[in-house]
């Protein structure tokens, strides 16, 4: 099983940073079912390919099922487990490269955190769907998808294709995208019986879906085949992913190839926790007198769809670090078919909140809603300083989770996000924006949002910062 990526990104010898492997030694990281080996077939200043060979040991793999392991349903000893890429290569992926994984990389932060030009093969990938299916799952994504069907045997055309494909994928995404697509829809496009059978399954999905999956158009397809189609897994994790951001609806109507699940919802639908959060960010707003507006990590722009919604607010503008980010956003806008009227009245940019920016200043009120917890603690005195300290608007709103609250989420392991860099208790929150509002001369009052739990409080914590003139 093979899988190969390449950049061309100069100089390309610093894939080998970002996959914190180096380039010069072969690695072996033993597997409960084999052995995964990096190396690089080639690593020059103009292009650099690493490889993930996984080599099955088809003994080993039998020996380790159980409940946890890997489970076949294949007959034991002859299978194609060894030849093709699937499930275990993605859990090859996830194991040797959780670092880089999860975007993180201290030697090179800004090439972490941008679209490199990344090429990606996988010579046999058994794929439920073809490579139609191939195309249909990567594409949305960013990637040039070539799929093609591979011949059972090329001496003999006759006899059709196998139901394997040779995978080649080309794209400017940034690499712990391109590492959570694949560990996501390899198993998915594989389809065969795999060993998800832990609930903490649908954790790993919504981690490393973030920032993709929801607003993929495939997503009930992929979320359904990850969680081998356990429709209460499948539940749990669309409720999850509606939180995170959008049309919860869609994501809970069962797609049509799929069978829907059986049970009736016996409890009224909760109002999922994203849509409190704006709706008590869009109230305080109000209160405050805002009419011009700046969304600071606008993501996918449902904020700035609110603000422009209501006339009071004249002037909205979101900003975001991630291109994709505002992609989606002014797809979901509808900016190419806006009203001039409303069209006049926002303004969308790329922009870091950890750099100082005159476009960030001259608004009545800032939103900074669940952003600070991405950005790593030793930025977070610079972001503070620009939004603080130079855009200085008279209001600005924070939210962030309240950790305390995270027991509540029954399949959650770990933090609610595979991007959150931390996750604050209610003292820490407080002490922060206490500390932050004397540093910059505001002062500020907090809010609970979403239910609140009578010991471990809200899901969402609030800060109201105002500036003292
Ligand atoms: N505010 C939105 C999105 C929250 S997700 C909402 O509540 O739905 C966090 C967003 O912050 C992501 O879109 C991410 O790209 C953005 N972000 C993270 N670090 C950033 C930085 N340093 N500068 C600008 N945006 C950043």
């Amino acid at each position: 099983m093979l899988l190969t990526i390449s950049t061309t990104v100069r100089p390309a010898t610093e894939l080998g940073f970002l996959l914190h492997k180096h380039p010069d030694r072969v690695q072996e990281f033993g597997q409960s079912y084999g052995t995964a080996r990096v190396f690089y077939p080639e690593a020059s200043e103009e292009r650099c390919t690493a490889a993930l060979m996984l080599e099955v040991d088809p003994v080993a793999l039998v020996r380790t099922r159980g409940r946890t392991s890997p489970d076949f349903s294949l007959s034991q000893y002859v299978n194609d487990r060894p030849y093709a890429a699937s499930s275990l290569l993605a859990v090859a992926i996830g194991d040797v490269f959780r670092t880089a994984r999860a975007g993180r990389c201290n030697a090179r932060p800004e090439l972490a955190a941008a679209a490199l030009p990344l090429e990606i093969t996988l010579p046999a990938m058994p794929c439920r769907g073809g490579a139609d299916l191939a195309r249909r799952l990567f594409e949305p994504l960013g990637w040039q998808v070539e799929a093609r069907a591979v011949p059972l045997d090329e001496q003999f055309p006759e006899w059709g294709d196998s139901r394997y494909v040779r995978l080649e994928l080309r794209g400017g995404v940034r690499l712990a995208d391109a590492l959570n697509h694949l560990y996501v829809l390899l198993p998915v496009l594989d389809d065969g019986k795999h060993y998800w059978i832990a609930p903490d399954e649908v954790d790993k999905l919504i981690r490393a879906g973030e920032g993709w999956l929801r607003g993929h158009p495939e997503r009930g397809l992929i979320t359904r085949r990850y969680l081998g189609r356990r429709p209460t897994l499948a539940r749990t994790a669309f409720a999850r992913l509606a939180e995170l951001g959008d049309e919860t609806e869609e994501a809970l109507e069962p797609a049509v190839e799929e069978e829907p699940a059986p049970e009736p919802q016996q409890e009224p639908k909760a109002v999922p926790l994203n849509t409190l959060r704006r709706e008590a960010v869009l109230a305080k707003l109000e209160e405050l007198g805002a009419a011009t507006v700046i969304d600071l990590g606008c993501g996918s722009g449902q904020l700035v769809g609110a603000l422009l919604g209501r006339p009071r607010f004249t002037r909205v503008t979101g900003v975001d670090v991630s291109p994709l980010a505002l992609a989606i956003a002014a797809r979901k806008l509808k900016l190419d078919r806006m009203p001039d009227t409303k069209r006049a009245r926002l303004t969308l940019f790329q922009g870091a909140l950890t750099y100082t920016d005159k476009r960030f200043a001259g608004y009545d009120a800032a939103v900074l809603m669940e952003v600070i917890e991405h950005v790593d603690p030793p930025r977070l005195a610079a972001l503070e300083r620009v939004v603080f300290g130079h855009a200085k608007p008279a209001h600005v709103l924070v939210t962030t989770p309240n950790v305390e609250y995270n027991p509540r989420y029954e399949f959650l392991t770990g933090l609610r996000h595979n991007d959150h860099r931390f996750e604050w208790t209610r003292a820490e929150f407080t002490a922060w924006a206490t500390r932050v509002a004397a540093e910059y001369g505001y002062r500020v009052a907090f809010a609970p949002v979403g239910e609140a739990d009578p010991e471990l409080g809200p899901p969402t914590q609030m800060g109201v910062f105002t500036h003292e003139h």
